[in-house]
């Protein structure tokens, strides 16, 4: 079935954000290791996980791999999680090398470092220390930092299509500065990086905005002056899996058989949730508030117009109309 050409275009705009010129060449073999063993880290629990909800109180979708990897040791599962999640959306080869001085993407288990990546080919700049530290271990946050290894950027910051429709995050700057220093121990510097500068400088397609994305950060709604939060999610989103692979084409399989035989979804479903979400995360766009207000405007000024022409011509149309 075609789909209509709204829906079309919104999911043509619906994109996960990259970062163009960090990506990595068609083809590359990327070699990952592990620097220590994982088992220090704490492992978020699954039932905490399923109980994940947005603020409209849906239950978030778990990865069936969160369950299934249960128990078995971190560094084996996330390399279970590269081969079945990754790998197959992707033309490139991710090869895992014991020896860790030999991998492009290093991998360390600091529990007090947080969780974080390099992106795309700025793992290659760096030589030695890790290009990775997951500081807890859970599925989404893996699939969430190879998204950065991937080249993809935190979809808060998503600085693509400017085409004038407006961040959807209304932050109120001194309570995220605030909140940053308190959770993440970030200084105002870092927390505009992270969080607030993109959006001052690049206004954000609202119609591209992903709210399912794994790259997306939760952000409690007392952090927005329109007291709307955002949601982590815990899986690859119907439009990371389009665009993963449109970044990287030649793989495995197409996004359509991997997102149904991942997730036991059609990927046109998951991407038609993904702009309902959309819809109902953003409320009016600004796109439509425009073209309301100038059909009001236009209105009001064709009516001043006729009474004015009226108040000034009356007497003259009475008078045609007499002869
Ligand atoms: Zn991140």
């Amino acid at each position: 079935m075609k789909a209509s050409s709204n829906s079309q275009y919104h999911y043509d705009r619906l994109r996960a954000a990259f970062q163009t010129d960090k990506l990595w060449p068609e083809g590359t073999t990327i070699r990952y290791g592990f620097l220590g063993t994982g088992n220090q880290i704490p492992r978020t629990s699954t039932a905490d996980l399923e109980d994940a909800r947005t603020h409209g109180g849906v239950v978030l979708k778990l990865d069936p791999l969160q369950k299934k990897l249960e128990g078995v040791p971190v560094t084996d599962a996330i390399r279970r999680i590269v081969k079945e999640r990754v790998q197959p959306l992707v033309g490139l080869k991710f090869v895992y090398v014991d020896n860790p001085q030999h991998a492009n993407v290093r991998i360390s288990f600091d529990p007090d470092g947080g969780a974080w990546s390099l992106v795309g080919t700025d793992c290659l700049h760096v030589k030695s220390k890790p290009t990775m530290n997951l500081g807890w271990y859970d599925v989404g946050t893996v699939l969430h930092e190879f998204g950065h290894v991937l080249g993809m950027v935190h979809e808060h910051q998503n600085p693509k299509g400017d085409d004038g429709h407006p961040n959807p995050i209304d932050w109120n700057d001194s309570k995220v500065y605030a909140w940053a220093s308190q959770t993440q121990g970030w200084d105002k510097q870092t927390t505009e990086k992270n969080i607030l500068s993109k959006y001052a400088n690049n206004q954000i397609n609202g119609s591209e905005f992903d709210p399912l994305s794994i790259m997306l950060y939760f952000f409690p709604k007392s952090l927005t002056l329109d007291n709307e939060g955002t949601h982590q999610n815990l899986r690859l989103s119907g439009a990371d899996a389009l665009w993963i692979n449109k970044m990287y084409p030649r793989s495995s399989e197409t996004p359509q058989v991997f997102y149904q035989k991942t997730y036991g979804e059609p990927l046109a479903t998951a991407l038609a949730e993904g702009v309902a979400a959309q819809k109902s995360s953003t409320g009016v766009s600004k796109r439509t508030m425009i073209i309301l207000v100038s059909i009001v405007l236009g209105l009001i000024m064709t009516g001043a117009f006729a009474w004015w022409f009226m108040k000034r011509y009356r007497r003259k149309i009475w008078e045609l109309t007499k002869k």
